[in-house]
């Protein structure tokens, strides 16, 4: 019965196909068919990518691809190499489906900041049972640090002697509760109560990194390695781990050190942020700047922070000596005229020497 439900359903979807390409379909078919109009626009965008995955319309059209795992293998699949997914698709689940689809696009930056954009914390007062409620979103790297900070204070919280363990749930809302009140008390040691936190980002051989199976834009990527340790992970062909590397710091500890003593506070100009600081790459690694003092820069951390506005995330950049008080501006990369003016500032004397140089 399921397999000739599911032969039915791929030759539903090629008479959908047929309709599509004569505009006969748009979202009023929802209404009639009693589906969502998610649905129909999802049976659309299947029927119209197996019109060039034959491999895979035909395993699906012998019953062996349920609706849910058609629907994603076609948003991994392409005509290269649909023939493997027609033979690998029918063994995977369709969760995994969608989170190789999610791997296989590496997101823009604008995708970044429109997740950022939906960024929330709601809170009300339920008054019959005196309780503060919560409701929220964060952002890929936002969410992942959070989750992973409150979950090790958390774990790290054990019951005096002779006393039951409280669940989970509430040691997370006591972790937040921690946190609050080391803010409140202007105590920052709040972390030091959780050795060794730190953000896991897997850099794959392909497609983009991610961080808890969320994929990031290569510029957000780039931001994170300045403050990064990294241990190489040697993987064979099947993905499968064979060897851990020496973690080592992109940016020595020394050297940042020195950067966060030097610079004290964030080096834009009217920002007084004292911490949390991150070193930042003037010019960035990829446009081939150095892990040197003359080109790292203590500016205030995270996405809320300046670090997210300076290149290569941000429109901005942070350009001169560091290692003057007053020797950096802020410019936004396509301002030309300013960038112009700087680099004769900043030219060797023999090159602005003019006629009447002497
Ligand atoms: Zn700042």
């Amino acid at each position: 019965m399921v397999r000739v439900q599911r032969a039915m359903r791929v030759r539903e979807l090629a008479l959908i196909r047929v309709l599509d390409e004569r505009g006969r379909i748009d979202d009023s078919l929802a209404a009639v068919d009693g589906v969502s109009i998610r649905e129909v626009r999802q049976t659309v965008a299947t029927a119209r990518a197996l019109e060039d995955l034959p491999s895979i319309a035909a395993v699906a059209a012998a019953g062996r691809l349920s609706d849910a795992q058609l629907a994603q293998v076609v948003r991994v699949a392409d005509a290269s190499d649909e023939h493997l997914w027609a033979q690998r698709a029918p063994d995977w689940s369709p969760a995994d489906l969608a989170q190789r689809a999610r791997e296989l696009r590496t997101p823009t930056i604008e995708d970044a900041q429109t997740r950022r954009a939906a960024r929330e914390l709601r809170t009300w007062w339920d008054p019959d049972q005196g309780m503060l409620r919560l409701r929220g979103a964060l952002p890929d790297v936002d969410g992942a640090t959070f989750e992973m900070v409150v979950k090790q204070i958390a774990e790290g919280m054990r019951p005096a002697p002779g006393h039951p363990w409280e669940t989970f749930e509430r040691r997370s809302a006591d972790a937040l509760m921690r946190m609050v009140e080391a803010y409140r008390e202007r105590r920052t040691d709040v972390t030091t109560t959780v050795p060794g936190a730190h953000l896991v980002v897997q850099v794959p051989v392909s497609g983009p990194a991610t961080v808890v199976g969320i994929p990031l834009p290569d510029q957000m990527v780039e931001t994170l390695r300045a403050s990064a340790r990294i241990e190489p992970h040697l993987v064979d062909e099947h993905g499968d781990l064979v060897a851990i590397g020496r973690t080592e710091a992109v940016v020595s500890a020394k050297v940042k050190r020195a950067v966060l003593l030097r610079d004290g506070k964030c080096r834009i100009r009217g920002c007084a942020v004292r911490g949390p600081l991150d070193v930042h790459h003037l010019i960035p690694r990829s446009w081939g700047g150095t892990d040197t003092m003359v080109n790292l820069a203590a500016v205030c951390a995270g996405g809320s922070g300046h670090h997210g506005a300076l290149v290569p995330q941000g429109p901005y950049i942070l350009l001169g000596n560091p290692n003057q008080p007053d020797g950096l501006v802020l410019l936004r990369v396509d301002d030309l005229p300013a960038l112009a003016q700087l680099a004769t500032e900043h030219a060797p004397r023999s090159a602005r020497a003019g006629p009447d140089a002497a």
